[in-house]
C-alpha cells in the first residue's frame, strides 16, 4: 500500500483545519505488519500516532519492573487487545472496542493512568481517597520515587519492552 495523506482535516485540539494525516503500513519491530497513522496540525503543533497491528502470535504476558527512573524511558509497545496493570498502584487499563495500539515510554504509559483517573468524578469520600492516592502514586512513580511493576497482558501476544538503554 502505498502511503496515503488526508489534508485540512479539523485538529482535533485546536479545531481548525489544518490538521494532516498520513497513513502507511509498515513493518515494526514487535508489531510485526502494522498500519500507522500520524497526525500533525501546522497551526498548533499538536501530533498524535496510532499504529493499528494486523499480526496475532498468540497470548504472551509481559512485565517489567521499574525499580531505576532510567526504566521510565524505556519504550512500550501496546497492541490494540492488551491490557496493562500497575498491581502496586491497583491500576489497570483494559482495551476498549475502539482503541488503537500505541507505542510510547513508560513514563508516558503513567501519563495516561494519570489522566483516566482525573476523569473519575468521585461518587464517594472512599472514592475521591481513591483516586486521589492514585494520583500521588503515579506522580511519585514519574519522579523515580516509587518502584512499581508493569503487566502487559496481550491476548494476540504483539506488544513488547523495548529498553533503549540495553541496545546500546
Ligand atoms: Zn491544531
Amino acid at each position: 500500500m502505498e502511503p496515503q495523506v488526508i489534508e485540512n482535516a479539523v485538529c482535533p485540539a485546536c479545531g481548525k483545519k489544518t490538521l494532516r494525516t498520513v497513513i502507511m503500513e509498515k513493518e515494526l519491530p514487535h508489531f510485526g505488519h502494522a498500519v500507522i497513522m500520524t497526525s500533525k496540525c501546522s497551526s498548533c503543533g499538536y501530533t498524535h500516532t496510532d499504529v493499528i497491528e494486523l499480526e496475532d502470535r498468540g497470548h504472551k504476558k509481559l512485565r517489567i519492573v521499574v525499580d531505576d527512573p532510567k526504566r521510565l524511558n524505556d519504550l512500550v509497545v501496546r497492541s490494540s487487545s492488551a491490557s496493562l496493570r500497575i498491581p502496586e498502584f491497583d491500576l489497570e487499563m483494559h482495551p476498549g472496542p475502539f482503541s488503537n495500539g500505541f507505542i510510547t515510554t513508560v513514563e508516558g504509559v503513567l501519563d495516561r493512568f494519570e489522566s483516566a483517573a482525573k476523569k473519575i468524578v468521585p461518587e464517594s469520600d472512599d472514592e475521591r481517597k481513591a483516586r486521589d492516592e492514585a494520583l500521588k502514586e503515579i506522580r511519585d512513580a514519574k519522579e523515580g520515587k516509587k518502584k512499581f511493576t508493569l503487566e502487559i497482558d496481550d491476548p494476540r501476544g504483539v506488544s513488547g519492552i523495548i529498553s533503549l538503554d540495553d541496545e546500546a
